[in-house]
């Protein structure tokens, strides 16, 4: 297949170029690069060893996407491209209604006036707000706890709009967990602008020495050792979800929405052991207040994804924490794995 991958040279996008390249498939990214690193794309073209064709363009120009389109036929589109940081959503609604909202309209009006009628979509678990219970379940209630996650059911919604007035053939809503790590090769990972809110750039921004230690935000949730409990999953796995959803909803023309998680809940002291082990790095921690809007425990039942498209998690924990480190070293001009 040949697939149009927005916002291609981001974080999980790049991964998902790498897991489509090797399995054959052929790659264009079409990225404003806001948020992406401009050597992303010869990093893709080393590990890949294809020419990767890249447009630089924003989702919201719709004469350039459909010029794009039509110049590389494509099956499918695949839509990373978005902001995705819940505070800043809250401090700035409308850049993110316009981004997330108007940019998923804009690309799907495109895609209609160049007859690609097929997508796969990343959605994020945040759309089951502060869910009752985990493992949380794909027809678990949706609920809004703040910008970010209601442009992300709003997009959720035009998508299955659309599949259902049959505007498209086939759909994915892809629900990520928690995406960590980076590719084994050391070419692609995730490079956070500024202080890392996230849990597993923080930590390995302290191993490498640019942080004094992790802030534990609580340790009396009402979990094993009180600390918060997530679904990490490694972002190769979770790129190869995108490559099996995709064949699965091309080949058969439907449209679905699922999880994408391993299962494993992880709590933050268990996570900074694990990375421990992994690096033989220490990370000092301090215990800090609760984070405002923080749930207690939160992992996926990822049932779905392997009745459907053959999907799941194969890597643990340390493999995370592995990769991830073997990343920020590289990045910090570290030498030791
Ligand atoms: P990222 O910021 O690394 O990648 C997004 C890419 O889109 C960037 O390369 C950016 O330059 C590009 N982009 C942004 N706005 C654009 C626009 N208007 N036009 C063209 N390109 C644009 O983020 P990521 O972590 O790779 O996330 C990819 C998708 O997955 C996003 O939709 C995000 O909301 C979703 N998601 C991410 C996580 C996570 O923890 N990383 C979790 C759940 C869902
Ligand atoms: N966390 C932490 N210190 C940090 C960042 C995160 O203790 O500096 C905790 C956070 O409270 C949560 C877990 O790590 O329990 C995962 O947080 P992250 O922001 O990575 O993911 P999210 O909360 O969005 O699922």
């Amino acid at each position: 297949m040949r697939v149009l991958l927005t916002g291609g040279a981001g974080y999980i996008g790049s991964h998902t170029a790498a897991a489509l390249a090797e399995r054959g498939h052929e790659i264009v990214i079409l990225d404003n690069f806001a948020n992406a690193e401009r050597d992303v794309p010869a990093r893709l073209e080393r590990l890949t060893g294809k020419k990767i064709p890249i447009i630089e363009a924003d989702i919201r120009d719709v004469p350039a996407v459909v010029a794009a389109l039509r110049e590389h036929p494509v099956d499918a589109v695949i839509h990373f491209a978005a902001l995705k940081a819940v505070g800043e959503s809250e401090a700035d609604p409308l850049l993110y209604y316009d981004m997330n909202i108007i940019g998923t309209i804009r690309l799907l009006q495109a895609m209609q006036e160049a007859n690609v009628t097929r997508i796969v979509f990343s959605s994020s678990a945040t759309v089951y707000g502060q869910p009752d219970s985990s493992p949380i379940l794909e027809d678990f209630p949706t609920r809004v706890e703040n910008i970010y996650g209601r442009t992300k059911l709003v997009m959720e919604d035009l998508i299955r709009d659309l599949a259902r007035t049959k505007k498209l053939k086939a759909a994915a809503n892809l629900r990520y967990f928690n995406p960590v790590g980076a590719h084994p090769s050391g070419q692609i990972g995730e490079t956070p602008r500024g202080v890392p809110n996230n849990l597993m750039p923080y930590v390995s921004q302290v191993a490498t020495g640019e942080r004094p230690h992790l802030r534990v935000f609580g340790n009396d949730y009402d979990t094993p050792d009180g600390t918060g409990v997530r679904d990490y999953i490694h972002v190769v796995d979770l790129a190869e979800a995108h490559a099996l959803a995709l064949e699965h909803i091309v080949t058969n023309d439907v449209s679905i929405t699922v999880n994408l998680g391993t299962g494993e809940g992880t709590s933050v002291l268990q996570l900074v052991t694990a990375f421990e082990t992994a690096t033989g790095r220490t990370i000092p921690i301090v215990i800090a207040p609760r984070r405002p809007g923080d749930v207690s425990s939160y992992y996926a039942n990822p049932a779905l994804a392997e009745q459907t498209f053959g999907w799941r998690a194969k890597l643990n924990v340390e493999d995370m924490c592995r990769d991830s480190w073997r990343w920020q070293a590289s990045r910090a001009g570290i030498n030791d794995i």
